[in-house]
């Protein structure tokens, strides 16, 4: 064990969170925070955006023809991409 240093394998213990964190209170004053201030609401219209973002994401992996989800291990021969199970839609892959 390095001195001044944690192993990898401990659990955070009320130390380790003061070492990494020491003053809390002080960060969230300077973001410009005050006790007991509440954060936006969520409206209607931000949930409405983020389910539209979903839906995106869905259909970026999704199969319109056979219904299932571009998968890593249908790799596209020669080319670096994947696909769904019946091969219409294809995403790049690394
Ligand atoms: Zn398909």
């Amino acid at each position: 064990m390095i001195p001044g240093f944690f192993q990898g394998t401990e659990m955070p213990t009320e130390g380790w969170w003061g070492t990494l964190w020491p003053d809390p209170a002080r960060v969230l004053t300077s973001l410009g925070l005050k006790p007991h201030d509440n954060p936006e609401t969520i409206a209607g219209g931000d949930v409405d955006v983020a389910l539209g973002d979903i839906a995106k994401l869905k259909n970026l992996f999704e199969c319109q023809r056979c219904g299932r989800n571009v998968k890593a291990k249908n790799v596209v021969p020669g080319q670096n991409k994947i696909s769904c199970k019946c091969g219409k839609k294809e995403v790049e892959w690394k």
